[in-house]
């Protein structure tokens, strides 16, 4: 059976070119980047080509390119990073709906005096600028929003956002882990101090990221060692994944506009078909402004795991807003942030889509999803017969 993925929020298949930009660096050109002589010393030339093309996909300098672990390991060292350079103020500033990687390590700084300040979002996932200019004070150290959410796609007004934090004089991070790839930066053009991006939602490998950091943004290294990743991330590099990386977003800024066109509209249909095939169904966030990529839709009265799994049986690879935890399904927490009705969370099922979807898998999600929907809300004890 063929799949048909639809997750690429989750995460993208690795691009053909990457694999084969990657693979050298395994067993023939295995040197250490940090070496004196010339068999690590290309390996480190390769680094430094991948670093400016992550760079140039950024719009900002190669030495602001700090590679991590990944998107979580960037959203850790840009939150922990900016409070230990700023001892003296004890207020962090972000949303209800961010990532579990910035939301957690927020919530975790609450052990250690810091006070955090959850902003909520209306029912499109929209933020108010007034709130949060009100709760910018001479304590605040951080303010950390998304630049685009996971779940809905919802793009925050980050550029408006960052005007506000360099007016205020307060550190400003946003996790791009979805924009990237999707949306077209120029941070030499913004006030944008920190950045997180991970390789495998752009087609890169998985376990590499970056964190970019703006040349003068007080930040405290983040893991201590050796000299690497200028003094800010010690441990010898991962090579493949870094010269993976720097492929993925050559890729991604060469076509980023023709494919977010054709992202758009392949998307474009399918939530239109849905919408209008499947009864009591609703689009979750904000048709404007979201990623040109995700649309994520509840369909009342039934379990998103229940359409998951059948949706499975025909090879289509989508997720849900709810996860199973001990046994209950608790609703997401980005849906719950907008209010969506118990019901409506329940059943809301996110598709993300690639370069790689085509028109015919889109047709053939729109032939067997509607007979799902009405075959479960047949078994549905919410719905009255
Ligand atoms: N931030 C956002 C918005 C994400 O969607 C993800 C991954 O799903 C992450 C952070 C974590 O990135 P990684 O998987 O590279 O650790």
């Amino acid at each position: 059976m063929k799949t048909i993925y639809f997750d690429n929020n989750a995460t993208t298949k690795l691009a053909e070119e990457v694999f084969a930009e990657m693979q050298p660096y395994f067993c023939q050109l295995y040197g250490n980047p940090s070496s004196m002589h010339t068999f690590g010393g290309q390996v480190g030339n390769k680094i430094h080509q991948a670093r400016q093309q992550v760079a140039k996909l950024l719009s900002c300098d190669s030495s602001e390119i700090i590679f991590t672990s990944g998107g979580t390991e960037s959203d850790n060292a840009a939150i922990k990073g900016t409070l230990a350079a700023v001892p003296n103020k004890h207020k962090i500033i972000t949303t209800r709906v961010e990532h579990p990687a910035v939301l957690t390590v927020c919530r975790e700084m609450e052990n250690y005096g810091y006070t955090v300040v959850e902003l909520p979002v209306d029912k499109k996932g929209r933020l108010d600028m007034e709130q949060l200019e009100s709760e910018i004070d001479d304590n605040t150290a951080l303010i950390t929003i998304m630049y685009a959410n996971n779940e809905t796609g919802a793009i925050f007004p980050i550029g408006k956002i960052a005007e506000l934090a360099a007016e205020k004089g307060v550190i400003f991070h946003t996790d791009a882990v979805q924009a990237v790839g999707k949306i077209e930066l120029d941070l030499r053009e913004s006030n944008i101090d920190l950045l997180s991006l991970s390789g495998h939602k752009l087609h890169g490998p998985k376990g590499i990221g970056v964190l970019y950091v703006k040349k003068g943004t007080r930040i405290s290294p983040f893991i201590s060692g050796g000299h690497q990743e200028l003094n800010r991330r010690a441990g010898t590099e991962n090579v493949p994944g870094i010269i993976g990386l720097g492929k993925a977003c050559e890729m991604a800024a060469e076509n980023i506009k023709q494919e977010n066109e054709k992202v758009k509209k392949l998307r474009d249909k399918l939530e239109t078909a849905l919408l209008k095939k499947c009864p009591d169904t609703m689009l979750n966030g904000n048709r404007e402004n979201r990623l040109p990529n995700t649309t994520n839709i509840s369909f009342e009265y039934i379990e998103g795991e229940a359409i998951l799994l059948m949706l499975d049986k025909f090879g289509i690879c989508a997720s849900s807003g709810s996860a199973c935890t001990s046994g209950s399904l608790e609703p997401s927490h980005v849906l719950r942030a907008m209010g969506v009705p118990f019901t409506a969370a329940h059943g809301s099922i996110r598709f993300s889509l690639s370069r790689y979807n085509t028109e015919e898998e889109v047709d053939y999600t729109i032939e067997k999803m509607p007979p799902i929907v009405k075959k479960l809300r047949e078994l549905s004890p919410f719905v009255t017969k």
